[in-house]
């Protein structure tokens, strides 16, 4: 409910809605599988696994993951 004072752009999905988000990976329990919001993606915080946002909807189909393996410069 704050003013937008921010000066940093708007984020790519909602703070509120990315904290009900979690990862569908089943290898780990889906409570710890919290996101985050890395780029353009949501990052899960356990396996790594990525997600992509089309505008502010974020596709979390497991068969559209991107493994954290996937070809993309290490941070
Ligand atoms: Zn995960």
């Amino acid at each position: 409910m704050a003013d937008s004072s921010a000066d940093t752009a708007a984020p790519i999905i909602p703070d509120d809605f990315l904290a009900i988000l979690r990862c569908v990976n089943y290898d780990h329990p889906r409570d710890d599988g919290v996101l985050r919001i890395e780029g353009a993606m949501l990052r899960c915080a356990v396996c790594g696994y990525r997600y992509e946002v089309d505008d502010g909807i974020p596709n979390m189909l497991w068969d559209d993951a991107i493994p954290p393996d996937a070809s993309a410069a290490a941070s």
